[in-house]
């Protein structure tokens, strides 16, 4: 495996030539595909591919370039959408076998707010099964790979996703992260991956895992290229009853900050101490490469003049544990909906009355995880059960709230590794679900207490392969915490990262 990364051209780059002139959204999206072409046999990365519809979003773009109008942000740049999101007309598949053959009949928001600013949309993205994973491997069609070596898993669930971006085939993508998916994956592929703060993003027409948690987020190569891409989504949506209406002024201070690229001093930074790879609970868990790149960044830190605090955040240790029993809870009744009457997939025999037709769809319908998922949900929401296990998960979330809150009041941001190791092998832990859970320790906390983190590239470890640094701040405060991923990126060098596919 080589480990020399290309460099490309920006996304914002890239919307500037279009409105210069000097590059043809066309030509992009033709060159997007003739990526995917050259790649995708072996990334696997995507589930359907929409050439046609990006070349008419192309040509509108083009067509405006040529009239001198002033274009949208990142007009004219290809894009990629996670196979949960809905695009009208295309298959929506979630990479389940109960919603093959379905079609949306509607754009989610976030689709909406693309093509109102002319990014083509070039295909939907594979996923581990309704965005259940951390390997992808959840998908019920194909493992995608990691295309810094195709023997190993690119994250998940936004694997298809994280895959593409970082292969080269398309400068941006959407994902979605519930309990770190698009973190995650962003990290073991070398790129950035920013969760908003929730509800800043519409949920509208994101098949809803567990909808208190499940927040559409981007993919990119740069912090730049990230905070403009979470330009264009974000924003409040009657459509989504947990959107937030006050999301003006956050946009406002993104759209008129030039994120400092140079000195933090003035900024205090958190670190996790139960995530810094030398404590009790983390020295065994966290592969030595991550900790070191983690502790090489801190200096980093330092060097461009920030404070580091130690902070402890005691819950943290329950936050798997919860999330498993929240998430699992949404989920059970998320997926009611996929009966075989309303959506997709429909299994049944010629005697079959209503009841049989729904076991026989769903039990032929769903994969093993997202069974399993069901199931502890179901139970957990059961008379009897509720008390000891929901109502329990939710004293957690709230505790874990309360001490985030607490950490913000002395520090502007928290960090911590993004993810205990690199990317592993496929198969490494599709047999050990309990080890594939416990993965998650670094981004699941985020998401219960809904504000905003990032995962950035910190460095590489002995095989080459990429490890991320996770940077956590306060609700609304994306602004400041795109500031200090900046200042990173531009003083450790570890930025736009191509795998050599
Ligand atoms: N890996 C976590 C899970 O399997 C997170 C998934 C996600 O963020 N969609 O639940």
């Amino acid at each position: 495996m080589s480990t020399t990364a290309t460099t490309q051209p920006t996304a914002i780059e890239l919307a500037q030539q279009i409105q210069q002139g000097e590059q043809t959204a066309t030509s992009l999206v033709e060159q997007s595909f003739q990526t995917i072409d050259a790649h995708d046999s072996k990334i696997q990365a995507f589930i359907s591919l929409t050439k046609e519809q990006a070349l008419n979003t192309a040509a509108e773009v083009d067509q405006k370039a040529k009239n001198g109008d002033t274009l949208p942000l990142l007009a004219g740049v290809p894009i990629a959408l996670k196979d949960n999101i809905n695009l009208i007309g295309t298959e929506t598949t979630c990479a389940s076998h109960i919603l093959k053959g379905y079609k949306s009949t509607y754009n989610a928001t976030v689709v909406e707010k693309l093509l109102s600013h002319g990014l083509p949309i070039v295909g939907k993205t594979n996923l581990d099964e309704f965005a259940m994973g951390s390997s992808n491997e959840n998908s019920a069609f194909f493992p995608t790979k990691n295309p810094w070596d195709t023997n190993r898993v690119p994250g998940g669930s936004s694997g298809g996703s994280a895959a593409c971006v970082s292969a080269g085939m398309v400068p941006l993508s959407l994902g979605s992260d519930t309990g770190g998916s698009v973190r995650q994956p962003a990290a073991l592929c070398g790129l950035v991956g920013l969760k908003p703060t929730y509800g800043t993003v519409s949920r509208y027409g994101l098949v809803a895992f567990a909808s208190s948690l499940d927040q559409i987020s981007p993919f990119a190569r740069t912090v730049d290229d990230a905070s403009a891409i979470y330009q264009v989504i974000a924003g409040h949506d009657d459509k989504d009853s947990t959107s937030r209406s006050d999301t003006a002024n956050l946009l406002h201070s993104l759209s008129n900050t030039k994120l400092a690229s140079g000195d933090l001093s003035g900024t205090t930074i958190g670190v996790i101490t139960e995530l810094d790879g030398e404590s009790e609970g983390s020295k065994d868990a966290f592969q030595p490469a991550t900790t070191k790149a983690f502790h090489q960044a801190i200096d980093q830190f330092k060097a461009l003049g920030a404070t580091i605090q130690p902070i402890s955040l005691p819950s943290l240790k329950y936050a798997v544990a919860a999330y498993y029993i929240l998430a699992t809870a949404e989920a059970s009744s998320n997926l009611g909906r996929f009966d075989g009457v309303r959506y997709g997939n429909r299994q049944e025999e010629s005697n079959d009355t209503l009841h049989p037709m729904y076991k026989r769809t769903r039990s032929n319908g769903f994969g093993a995880e997202v069974k399993r998922r069901i199931m502890l949900g179901t139970f957990s929401l059961s008379a009897g059960y509720y008390d000891a296990f929901y109502g329990k998960a939710q004293q957690v979330r709230q505790l874990l709230k309360t001490e985030f809150n607490q950490a913000f009041s002395s520090v502007d941001g928290l960090i911590c590794p993004t993810s205990p190791s690199t990317a592993f092998n496929i198969g490494e832990k599709s047999d050990d679900p309990v080890a594939m859970y416990l993965s998650d320790i670094s981004t699941i906390p985020i998401n219960l207490a809904g504000i905003p983190a990032m995962s950035l590239p910190c460095g590489k470890d002995e095989a080459g392969l990429p490890i991320g640094l996770q940077i956590l701040a306060p609700h609304f405060a994306e602004p400041k915490m795109l500031s200090i991923a900046k200042a990173y990126e531009t003083a450790s060098g570890f930025s736009n990262w191509v795998a050599p596919v």
